[in-house]
């Protein structure tokens, strides 16, 4: 699942900087660089969070802030500001207004994004949550933790990257030298062997009793979590 993102923005590389860094992030963005086609597309499209420019070209952003929350259908999308002021004055109006957050511009994207997913863990926190899951096999990657069948599993360091890795493409085999490149990428100097050994350690790790194998030897080929 992933969140949808909805802009109102004027400023066209704000746009531009935010949609392309959140696409990457995973999200689905939309926007509006006016207020009342904003409005008119928020209230269609309930977005799961809105960022909404200060000072657009016809109503401000805060109107727009008011307007939403004030209407039971709308109130509970939460709502950063973006302001190019920095008064405190504005920021006591912004929430006053019934906005969730602001943030000043310019700002950097990772403090935004900061800011968005602290608002999503609280609003939508099943949008938020950081986790993969294959077969009865479960990764938090928020906390690192692996489960199988629900049973806490531990790892070391590299069985959980190699599992991680696998994870993100289930079935698709790896050759040696493919998991050396993307798990061991920092010392290329390791010997294939030694991610044999490794393998090893994860299927001890991952394989209850009685659970089957997820890890699968492909001869002459290499591994996938099949
Ligand atoms: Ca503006």
């Amino acid at each position: 699942m992933s969140a949808n993102i909805y802009i109102v923005e004027d400023e066209e590389p704000i746009i531009t900087l935010i949609k392309y860094n959140l696409d990457k992030e995973g999200y689905k963005v939309s926007y509006s660089d006016n207020g009342n086609d904003g409005i008119k597309e928020i209230k269609k499209k309930l977005p799961d969070l809105i960022l909404l420019d200060w000072m657009l070209p016809d109503i401000s952003g805060v109107e727009i802030c008011k307007n939403l929350k004030k209407d039971n259908r709308f109130k509970d999308i939460p709502i950063i500001m973006l302001t190019a002021k920095g008064e405190e004055e504005d920021k006591v109006k912004g929430l006053n207004s019934g906005a969730d957050d602001y943030i000043t511009k310019p700002f950097s994207f990772p403090e935004l994004l900061a800011r968005v997913k602290a608002l999503l863990r609280r609003s939508k926190p099943s949008v938020i949550s950081d986790t993969v899951e294959f077969d009865d096999l479960k990764i938090d990657r928020m906390t690192r933790r692996v489960y199988r069948k629900d049973t806490e599993v531990h790892l070391g360091p590299k069985e959980y990257e190699l599992l991680n890795f696998f994870i993100k493409n289930p079935k698709r085999v790896y050759s040696r030298e493919q998991l050396l490149e993307n798990v061991w990428s920092e010392n290329i100097n390791v010997e294939t062997r030694t991610i044999d050994v490794h393998i090893r350690r994860l299927r001890q790790n991952i394989n209850l009793k009685g659970s089957k194998e997820l890890i699968r030897t492909v001869r002459s080929a290499g591994y996938s979590l099949d």
